[in-house]
């Protein structure tokens, strides 16, 4: 499973914990993240929310983070 380009990667690592945080909401067709939105995350160990700013490199595809599920 891969990370289309356009959006966000669905899974970060947490800020907090370092464990798994999932993209609260997947980009909508009609109204794609662009850079500069707030994309919401929420850590499925520790259960914060926190929004990273998305940038160039989310929207490329080229973000190094991508993991593989
Ligand atoms: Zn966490």
């Amino acid at each position: 499973m891969t990370t289309p380009a356009g959006q966000p990667a669905r899974v970060i690592v947490c800020v907090e914990c370092g464990g798994r945080a999932h993209l609260l909401q997947i980009a909508d067709p009609e109204a794609p993240y662009a850079e500069g939105d707030w994309a919401p995350y929420r850590c499925e160990d520790c259960l914060d929310r926190f929004d990273l700013e998305v940038v160039a490199e989310d929207l490329d595809g080229s973000a190094p983070d991508r993991p593989t599920v």
